[in-house]
């Protein structure tokens, strides 16, 4: 745990030839200071996105400062980092990022960094692939979308915290495995409802190939306009396949995503005359306040929304 600033400040005061009751008072100021800190010591972790704050939150509880270096609603993966974000993350005791090349500024930022310890929170996942564009064979870096792989998240973001600040481990451990009960008791029911639609109807249609690990949770059929954010624009080839999928299967939805341009799959939705889903959210939550303020309202707002467009659809095309 980093406590160089106080100590600093103490040998700093010292080390100056300064009278003798000016000794004793930083003595006592200095000793105050330390039993303050050691009272009140919380580690300070940060994470690259506002999803792995939220699982890192509710992980640490009252034992860790958590900040995420992009904000919410920002594209995450060709963000650029700040010198601030450098300056946030250089006293921190901790490091979380994604990986799987999802922050293409990674390792760069490391470098910065120095030696804070960092962790690769979706070691142990099993990866879907990418299957078009440049990235194809890659694994799709969007892994905590799919339950049991948040599941493997939440575990490894408790042995991180637990291996930075060990006395605190039970409260790591117990917090983890309730939050993973309560995940689970609150996102199964949902996909319930998802395998209770008509099964040609279990399509989705997204801007990003962001959902593979959703959509194969809930047994959900996947198409989208372009493989990964980093290369974020509808070629008209892309649209044109997308239309040509809609047509042949008779797909009743498409729907976007927070951090990007929603105009392409708006415009496949009238050129299909199928309906518009609206956003869905997967590289970022809302700011407090807003639809999506943690992961869980992210995959229950995310269904939910899945859900009843599907429907509209459906209802929309036995009307016709
Ligand atoms: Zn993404």
């Amino acid at each position: 745990m980093k406590e160089s600033n106080p100590d600093k400040l103490c040998k700093d005061m010292f080390s100056h030839h300064v009278i003798k009751q000016f000794v004793m008072l930083a003595i006592l100021l200095c000793s105050f200071g330390m039993a303050g800190l050691a009272s009140a010591e919380r580690i300070k972790v940060v994470t690259s996105f506002t999803i792995l704050a939220d699982m890192t939150r509710q992980v640490a509880g009252v034992h860790a400062d958590v900040v995420s270096i992009t904000r919410p609603g920002a594209e995450i993966h060709g963000y650029q980092p700040t010198p601030q974000d450098l300056v946030q993350a250089i006293n921190a005791d901790l490091l979380i990022y994604n990986g799987l090349n999802l922050e293409q500024w990674m390792d760069q930022f490391l470098q910065h960094l120095g030696d804070i310890p960092s962790v690769r929170i979706s070691a142990g996942i099993a990866p879907i692939s990418i299957d078009a564009g440049v990235y194809t064979g890659k694994a799709n870096p969007h892994a905590w979308m799919g339950l049991e792989n948040a599941n493997i998240y939440i575990d490894n973001i408790a042995d991180a915290l637990s291996d930075i600040d060990p006395q605190n481990k039970p409260h790591y451990m117990t917090n983890a495995s309730q939050y993973k009960a309560r995940l689970s008791e609150r996102i199964l029911p949902l996909k319930a409802d998802i395998a209770a639609l008509p099964e040609q109807a279990r399509w989705l249609v997204t801007c990003e190939g962001a959902f593979s690990y959703l959509a194969a949770d809930l047994g959900l059929k996947e198409l989208y306009l372009w493989p990964i954010n980093a290369d974020s624009r509808a070629t008209p080839q892309q649209v044109r396949r997308v239309i040509d999928h809609i047509r042949l299967h008779d797909i009743p939805a498409i729907f976007c995503e927070s951090t990007v341009n929603t105009a392409p799959a708006e415009q496949v939705a009238s050129e299909t005359g199928i309906h518009y889903g609206g956003v869905l959210y997967v590289d970022s939550l809302s700011a407090e306040g807003g639809p999506v303020p943690s992961y869980e309202d992210l995959i229950v707002v995310n269904v939910n929304t899945i859900k009843q467009a599907i429907d509209s659809g459906l209802t929309r095309t036995q009307n016709e």
